[in-house]
This record gives structure tokens, sequence and C-alpha cells, in this order.
């Protein structure tokens, strides 16, 4: 047998520790540690349902699994071959459900960044390697570096981090700068609430990261690369530093790769939480060792990044591509998803939805698949109201757009964006404008004061919809919001800036009776 338990930052906060000592512990006294293999592994995504062991052959999902369900699971499953059905998941309906692939949450996905998560563990080289792990990487040393540019340009690849460039013209461009010295750095500095997915592929399959890494470094000619991982990560930079030193100790990292001439050395840096750094400017000066704050672009990371030197910046999940992209080709990729949008995209699914957690689907699934034939739909039978998409810099969008298609021009169309993949589901008790109160004021709280309209006009804007939301809000209000929204979003000089009015916008265009509500309330 092998059991594969979770270890994501999730189980592990629902009490799967416990669960992995109480196992390891039985097997142990029964003499069966010969022939059970206990392998603890990444996120299953289906964070609700943890702490989750699932039991090979057979793929058997136990779910909400206790210290106090081991011995009947060792019992009756390892010794009598027999399924605990009490602890398989169970659809709203009643009807129990055995296998892993067959649970709808699952059956929904095409899994191609978290393949390894939840199957592999992630502190053993070994068993990455045994899942084809850094073959990518191997396919990539025997090509010209320019065909390896062009494979991933081909593949439609964009930035997974919420600009959505193209992956393989950002490397042309690296490539093509002047200068010996250049940098690849892993922006993993995830800030959004409710997002967790780049947690989630560190803590379960950081060596993929780092075969995206050595793709790109060797493809642009760079020579180092950095992963900036907020402090906040601690499992994630724990597993990081294990795998770099893996690869490092058999050859696949530092000097003169395999043999190939070709050397790239790896080093984490722990952010120290602020939402900014997730800017790429700000991430680079932040490495350099002074307060992260963003640059004026041009001149662009590309040219002058890191150091002064020519750097390229993906984040996570874009990286995490790349291995699959070499091994399966361009075309494989680029047949998945929808017009410009190309593979999968995966989403943290978090709020008022029955099945919370990690999902991964191919670009161009709509809302409605997304948040009712995998997320199960919404929590205690109440109604659908609105889905925060992108972050603190998304929109949020109403029932009638459900049938949106997740793509990047379909979401922009609709004052929404794809941006790192955080969806947080509302249902209808909660109040739009509270909500748009709430991102602003966490906009507002991280905007790090070196442009004026930023710094001064949202903190303005939360003046306002504070006043509304505790009923003093004045007729004018509504105009005075867009007016500035419109004046940020054109003069900030990041981002962070040009995005944070955004959830106000898109609240004032689908829920603008609420506003008006709150302030005719008043009268
Ligand atoms: Fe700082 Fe905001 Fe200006 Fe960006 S837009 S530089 S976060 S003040």
């Amino acid at each position: 047998w092998r059991l594969l338990v979770c270890a994501g930052t999730g189980c592990i906060a629902s009490g799967g520790r416990p669960v992995l000592e109480a196992l390891q512990g039985a097997v142990a006294e029964r003499g069966m540690a010969e022939d059970v293999q206990i392998a603890l592994t990444g996120c299953h995504g289906f964070c609700e349902q943890g702490p989750i062991v699932v039991v090979e052959p057979g793929k058997t999902f136990y779910r909400r699994v206790s210290a106090a369900d081991v011995p009947e699971i060792v019992e009756a499953h390892l010794v009598g071959g027999q399924v605990v059905e009490r602890l398989l998941y169970r659809l709203p309906e009643g009807e129990v459900l055995e296998s892993y692939p067959s649970i709808p949450f699952y059956a929904r996905q095409h899994r191609i960044v978290l393949a390894n998560c939840g199957h592999i563990n992630p502190e053993d080289l070994g068993e990455y390697m045994a899942r084809q792990g850094y073959r990518g990487f191997l396919q990539a040393l025997a090509m010209d570096r320019s065909a390896v540019i062009a494979e991933v340009k081909r593949s439609g690849l964009r930035g997974r981090g919420g600009a959505g460039f193209l992956t393989g013209q950002k490397w042309e461009f690296t490539a093509g700068a002047a200068g010996e010295e250049k940098y690849i750095v892993c922006n993993a500095d995830e800030g959004d609430p409710g997002a967790f997915m780049d947690r989630s592929v560190l803590e379960g399959d950081p060596h993929a990261v780092l075969e995206g890494m050595l793709v790109a470094g060797y493809a642009i000619g760079a020579q180092g690369g950095y992963i900036y991982v907020r402090a906040e990560y601690p499992l994630a930079i724990r597993r990081l530093q294990k795998a770099i030193a893996q690869a490092e100790a058999c050859g696949l990292l530092g000097e003169n790769i395999l043999a190939s001439g070709f050397s790239f050395h790896v080093h984490v840096k722990a952010g120290a939480g602020a939402f900014v750094c997730g800017e790429e400017t700000a991430l680079l000066t932040s490495i350099e060792g002074n307060r992260g704050m963003p640059r004026v672009r041009p001149p662009y990371p590309a040219i002058k990044g890191l150091w002064g030197k020519p750097t390229n910046i993906n984040n996570v999940e874009t990286f995490a591509n790349i291995p699959h992209i070499l091994r399966h080709g361009a075309d494989w990729y680029a047949n998945m998803g929808v017009g410009r949008s190309k593979g999968s995209k995966v989403f943290a699914l978090t709020g008022k939805v029955n099945n919370t957690g990690l999902v991964e689907v191919p670009m161009g699934l709509s809302l409605r698949e997304i948040i009712f034939a995998i997320g199960g739909g919404i929590q205690g039978g109440k109604a659908f109201k609105a889905v925060q998409i992108g972050g603190p810099s998304g929109g949020c969008l109403p029932e009638s757009l459900l049938d949106t298609p997740v793509d990047y021009e379909s979401l922009l169309e609709v004052g929404a964006m794809v941006g790192s993949g955080g969806l947080v589901v509302m249902d209808e008790s909660t109040c739009m404008v509270d909500i748009a109160r709430y991102f602003l004021n966490f906009t507002q709280q991280e905007s790090c004061g070196k442009c004026a309209p930023c710094r001064e006009g949202t903190k303005r804007m939360l003046e306002i919809l504070t006043r509304i939301t505790v009923g003093q809000g004045k007729g004018e209000d509504l105009a005075a919001l867009e007016k500035l929204a419109l004046v940020i979003k054109s003069t900030s000089l990041c981002g962070l800036g040009q995005s944070a009015p955004n959830p106000v916008l898109t609240t004032l265009r689908y829920f603008r009776d609420e506003y008006e509500a709150h302030i005719s309330d008043r009268r």
C-alpha cells in the first residue's frame, strides 16, 4: 500500500500532522512498515475536506480524517482490504464516492501545474524525477537557446501573475538585451486576500518551479536566479531550500551543469510581506536590500533590472508550466484554452462556496462551471450574489455575468481581470459597498506612498466609502468616487494604484442600487 497524506498548509492547519504521526505509529506497531509506504504530499486542492489521506492502489479518498480514525483505516483497509465508508466523500444527494478522480471537484479540472501536487513527496527529488521531472530541462539543454524561446512563444503561455504578457516574448527581450550578466527572478510574493495558488505549488512541487527557472536561465543566458517569497510562507521556503540543495547535490544546479557549460545558481529571498513588493520593480528593489518601492518604467527590468542588469521576472505558476511545455511541446499546450488565452489556470476558490480549495481549469471555462460544477454552489442553499476575481486589483461580477468565460480578454471586457487567480464568492447576505470598502482599505494601507494619486486619492475614496457605509453618504458622493477612481487609475505610478479603484468601479457598475440605498436610507 501507499498512503498519501496531505501536508499542505491547509491540511496541517486542520490537523494533518497528528494523522501522519498516528499512521506511522500504527503501521510500525502492526509490523507493516515493509508493505506500507507513507508519503507526505503537497496540497490536494480540496482544502475544505482536509485532512486528506489517499490510499493507493485504488485512489481511495479519505476526507476529514483525524488521528482517532487511523486504527480503523489500518485494520479495515490495510489489513482487511475493506474501504472505511464513513470517511469517504459524499455528494449532497447522499451518493458515496470512493475514488479520487470520480469526485466532481476533481473530475471537471485539468491539472497540469497541479499534476504532482498531492501525488508526490515534494521533499523527494527521486519522486519528481520518476514523473518525468527535469526531462524538460534536459530537452532544452539539447536545443539552441533561441529554439527554446521560440517554443515557449509558440505555446502562447502568458504571465500567470496578473498582467498576462506573452512569456516567450518577455524572455526574448531579456535574451536580446545588452550585457553578459543577466538574472531570472521568480515572483512568489503572493499577497492577494484569498489567494494561495503559488504557496501550494511551492509547497507541493518545488522542483517544477526550479526546473522552469533553469529552462528560462538557459534560454536567456542568465547565470543566477532569485525566488522572492513572502516570509509568511515558511513551509514553502523550507521546501524550496531543500529542493535547491537536492538539485545542487546531483549537479542540476551550480557550475557547468551536466558538463553543458551552462552555470546557474538559485537563491531564496524572504520578503517582509509588503503587498507592493509583488510589483516587479519594487520586488527587485527589495532584493537589492532597499525599501521595496516601485521605480519609474522605462527602463523595464528586461533591459535594466536587478543590480541594473537585464532581468526576466515571471511568477511561480508561469515557471511551473514551462517543464510541461518543453516535455509535451508547444502545440499540445496551445491546443488548450480559448482565443489568445492558452493552457490552464489555477484558482484559489474561497468565500461562500461549498467546495473551497485550489482548482486548475482550462482557460475559457465559465465562472458558472467553476463556482457551481466544481465549487458545488453556494453554502447553506443561499443565492449567489457576486464573485470577486483577480484580488484587490480585480472586479466584482454579478449573477448576470456568470457565463463569462475565464480568459484574459473576456474578463477585461466586463471590468475584471484574471489577476493572479483569487476567486472570492459572495452570497445574497453580502453588502457590496462593504466589500468595495474592504478591498480599498486593503490597497490604501498597502500603498507605498511614493506617488500622490495613489497615496492621497485612495485615502479620499476610502473616506467617502466609509461615510456611505455608516449612513452619512451624500447625493454627490457617487460622482466624486467615479471621478477620483478614473484619475487614480490613469495617473498612478504602478499597478497597485492603477488597479486599486477596480473593486469600487465594478460594484458601482453592477451594484449601484446598493450604494443608492445606503445614501437614500439617510434621507
Ligand atoms: Fe506606491 Fe501607490 Fe504610487 Fe504604486 S501607485 S508607487 S503603490 S503610491
